[in-house]
């Protein structure tokens, strides 16, 4: 390679890896492996390495990468006010970690420590959390700050919810810790939690994350706190920087943090050599497939802080600790056909079936092709062999094509040029990058997936689920959900799996429905780009529909977290005359269609007179939970005191409520009990599936 040739790929280097850390940092949705990305960024340093003259400052190999939207800032004290978060600049940098995939660079970096040493030390290994970076300051005892890496210099404070992680505590117990001092970990995101997220974005048709280092990292950045506790997140701390406290040694100072009531992992090891460190690497290598969150490898860390900070820093990361990455575990498996699915939005998106094969564990038999732009860019044949990965050990993604097996006759597959389900030609609007099926309200899949998103738990919360919404169908019952209210139990008895029982369980909660507040049937209706925050915001800001349908683009901009897409989705949605005649319909039905109306509605009294407090997860969001309450006459409170009737207890409830109700002999419900005491309510164990005509 001559000069001009390494200057060019050192230049083509820098773009994809700038490219792709914002993909990863900022937007959160990365298209690259870790893997792939890691073997670019060590060909450019390697290449800087020999060509030092072509080696500048804002080089990726001289900077961290950063999950500031607008980019690195000047240190400032003051707190710069970004589109969303505070920015504070870090007392300490918060730096990268120097990664290597093999064995014989991590004897490499023990064989360096010893000869700069010179003399006896230890390492201290620990698990690779693979979540977020999070800086905690605690002042007084009592956790003052949250900053996220941010570039390393300035991070975006997340301090409201940081309160809102399970496990970081407010204030801390025991003794000796310092007036004010940082400590950092990782923010993660449990797999339970990201399963059921991502579960919850695929019935709303939003993108699913590709794993849980990105949910954790979306999850952090989201400016609704109690949002964030929902979430399921974790934390793992594991590093004070040096001069803050006075142990000699990075081991004793995380024992001390853990007795200030921190959460520290205690899977760490003191080695004293390479086949110590070995072990452990050998270890975790099959152990961490059983552990209940994402790793991805292991930190070696000096452990006394004195010979910390004899190796110091480079401008990127320490040179006392090196981090051995494993690989993501990958197949070769062909592909046996090719699915174009249809959502409920009219996205077609190409699934690939595969030759079953075991992954990490779980027999993977279908992967997303995500859209045709990725299928061009895989090259992907009919019949090819493709590599399968488990982004973060969970989803299947395809990531490339193993050529040397190509089938000299295999043709590239045609992506449909009609919708799969109804015929009508695709379109791709401008900036997407999908194709749709435009006939909203004649393809069939749309409509069912309509119905179904209408009558969900966090919808309409109507008992029926998709075998119910394609037996209607098919049997031209209800085309949209203002005709589901037209339905009698005379007609339910005369289909098949319809029983007297089952048809009154579904009238009852359909009728039911006609109490759900205005937020959460705007929501029901299905506006694209309008998810259940959005619903709220715009219902909140609005207060009936028909404000909103005769707000104006900008008139929608003014809310909170509307962009342009939103205001037009919603703007185009009330310029539709079929959508007018159905929401003049769901009114005639009874539906909540204005704020106050559902406000006013006082179901009961049977909560008069009772405070009432609230802590952990229900079948209902917490604000939903908490109308509930004021409906039926009862108040809502903050914190238990002698005052408290009832603690009101669902999943994970908070454990210092938890305690000061037992102090005080304050009774703790559950969410049963809670809705024992109001009339009308169902239990909520009743579950969908239960209530299946087919299954009666
Ligand atoms: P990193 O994730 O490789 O390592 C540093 C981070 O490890 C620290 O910031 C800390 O957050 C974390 N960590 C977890 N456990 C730790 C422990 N016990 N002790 C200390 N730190 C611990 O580095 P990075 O700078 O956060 O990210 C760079 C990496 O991100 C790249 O190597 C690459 O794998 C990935 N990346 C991927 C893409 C992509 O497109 N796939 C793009 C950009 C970056």
């Amino acid at each position: 390679m001559d000069f001009t040739q390494a200057k060019q790929r050192i230049e083509e280097l820098k773009a994809v890896l700038w490219e792709n850390s914002r993909k990863y940092y900022v937007a959160n949705a990365p298209t690259m492996s870790d893997y792939e990305y890691d073997q670019l960024m060590h060909e450019l340093e390697d290449l800087e390495s020999r060509y030092p003259e072509y080696r500048t400052p804002d080089s990726p190999t001289q900077r961290v990468g950063s999950d500031l939207e607008e980019g690195p800032q000047a240190e400032n004290a003051e707190p710069l006010v970004g589109r969303e978060f505070p920015k504070y600049p870090h007392k300490y940098p918060m730096l990268s970690l120097s990664n290597t995939y093999s064995v014989a660079e991590v004897e490499e970096f023990v064989e360096r420590a010893v000869k700069t040493l010179d003399t006896s030390f230890t390492y201290c290994c620990e698990l690779k959390f693979d979540g977020t970076a999070i800086c905690l300051t605690y002042r007084d005892g009592k956790l003052f700050r949250a900053l996220t890496r941010g570039d390393g210099v300035m991070g975006d404070d997340v301090t409201e919810n940081a309160r809102h992680i399970a496990g970081i505590p407010h204030t801390l117990q025991g003794t000796g810790w310092p007036a004010e001092f940082e400590i950092r970990g990782e923010v993660l995101m449990p797999f339970a939690s990201f399963d059921r997220l991502n579960h919850e974005r695929e019935l709303e048709e939003e993108a699913p994350f590709a794993n849980p280092r990105n949910a954790a990292s979306g999850s952090l950045k989201l400016l609704d706190a109690q949002e964030v506790g929902r979430r399921g997140l974790i934390c793992t701390l594991y590093h004070i920087p040096t001069g803050q406290v006075d142990y000699p040694t990075h081991d004793e100072s995380l024992r001390a943090a853990a007795s200030w009531g921190l959460p520290v992992s205690d899977e760490r090891r003191i080695c004293h050599d390479i086949e110590g460190i070995e072990a452990y690497i050998a270890h975790w290598d099959t152990a961490r497939k059983e552990l209940p969150f994402a790793t991805d490898g292991i930190v070696i860390k000096i452990n006394e802080m004195a010979y910390q900070r004899q190796l110091g820093y480079t401008a990127k990361s320490p040179r006392w600790a090196v981090a051995y990455k494993f690989k993501a575990e990958e197949a070769l498996t062909p592909i046996l056909s090719i699915d174009y699915q249809v959502g409920r939005t009219g996205a077609v998106t190409p699934v690939a079936n595969l030759e079953p094969v075991l992954l990490s564990g779980t027999m993977v038999k279908r992967a997303t092709l995500v859209n045709e732009d990725q299928m061009r860019q895989l090259d992907i044949h009919e019949g090819d062999w493709v590599y399968v990965e488990k982004g973060g050990e969970i989803i299947p993604k395809i990531t490339g094509v193993e050529l040397s097996r190509r089938a000299p006759e295999a043709a590239r597959p045609a992506f449909p040029t009609v919708c799969p389900d109804c015929g009508t030609p695709l379109v791709k609007p401008e900036g997407e990058a999908k194709w749709f099926c435009p006939d909203t309200d004649g393809c069939p899949t749309q409509i069912k997936g309509k119905l179904v998103h209408f009558l969900s738990r966090k919808a309409m919360n109507v008992l029926a689920g998709e075998a119910t919404v394609e037996q209607f169908y098919n049997l031209g019952l209800v085309r949209t959900p203002a005709d589901l209210y037209d339905l009698h139990a005379g007609q339910l008895l005369m289909l098949e799996g319809w029983k007297e029982k089952s048809a009154k369980r579904f009238l009852d909660s359909l009728h039911e429905s006609r109490n759900v507040p205005f937020e959460r049937v705007l929501y029901a209706i299905g506006i694209r780009y309008v998810g259940e925050t959005t619903a709220r915001d715009v219902a909140r800001h609005f207060g009936d529909v028909d404000a909103i349908a005769a707000a104006s683009k900008e008139e929608l901009l003014a809310v909170p977290e509307v962009g342009d897409v939103i205001a037009e989705s919603i703007w185009n949605y009330f310029r539709n005359e079929r959508n007018g005649v159905e929401i003049q319909r769901l009114k005639a039905a009874g539906l909540q269609f204005s704020v106050k109306a559902a406000g006013r509605k006082a179901a009961s009294d049977a909560l008069a007179g009772k405070t009432i407090v609230i802590s952990g997860n229900f079948s209902i969001s917490r604000d939903d939970m908490k109308a509930l309450i004021e409906a039926n006459g009862g108040k809502n409170s903050g914190s238990v005191s002698s005052k408290t009737a009832f603690l009101l207890a669902g999943e994970k409830p908070g454990p210092e409520k938890l305690k000061k109700a037992a102090a005080l002999g304050i009774p703790v419900l559950s969410e049963a009990g809670f809705r024992a005491l109001i009339p009308g309510q169902e239990a909520p164990e009743a579950s969908i599936e239960k209530f299946e005509p087919t299954l009666f």
